[in-house]
């Protein structure tokens, strides 16, 4: 099954990771899933986390907030030393404002309010989800897909603790190809 390379993957089991996970194949061509700002907007509706606005300078500090969340994460899982700029971005945005869930009542019916949001509720968001993850139960067992060309994180909440790919379609399939191949 064909993949989109620019499809924004959501199998990283927290919103961090999925963050994350918008900058595809690291070191190895890089693939920049937040373009534009409208795909800030985007990846946030795909989230369910917020109906957002972004603009430009949103966009930087959506990538700035993403990088120092990936190194923060890869220290944790490599137990390699943290750097304090990175803590302090992500405390930074962790204090702003989030997207408050509310109800709407149109013609008498309920529906949830979607009024816009800025992108700084977005960003808080995960900048608290990354936080919690880092220093809870789940930071151990945070992993890369083994596919050397993927580099997307996850959380293993499988049963047997050895979960292997990013997902099935994506690294999984083409792993089985590969043995499938080599063993014929
Ligand atoms: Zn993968």
């Amino acid at each position: 099954m064909a993949v989109d390379l620019l499809a924004f993957p959501f199998i990283g089991g927290r919103h961090a990771l999925n963050f994350v996970g918008t900058l595809g194949k690291r070191g190895q061509g890089d693939i920049e899933r937040l373009g534009a700002p409208a795909d800030l907007v985007r990846w946030a509706e795909q989230a369910g986390l917020a109906n957002c606005t972004a603009s430009a300078a949103d966009l930087e500090a959506a990538r700035q907030l993403r990088e120092a969340m990936y190194r923060l994460t890869m220290a944790t899982v490599s137990r390699v030393p943290v750097q304090t700029e990175d803590v302090a971005v992500i405390n930074e945005w962790a204090a702003r404002e989030t997207a408050v869930p509310a109800l709407a009542l149109r013609s008498g019916v309920l529906e949830r309010d979607d009024s816009e949001s800025p992108a700084s509720a977005v960003l808080a968001a995960v900048a608290r989800d990354a936080i919690d993850l880092l220093t809870g139960p789940e930071a151990a067992s945070i992993r890369g897909c083994e596919d050397p060309t993927c580099t997307l994180l996850f959380v293993d909440t499988s049963r047997s603790n050895r979960r292997r790919w990013c997902s099935m379609d994506r690294c999984g399939a083409r792993a089985k190809m590969r043995t499938l191949r080599s063993s014929s």
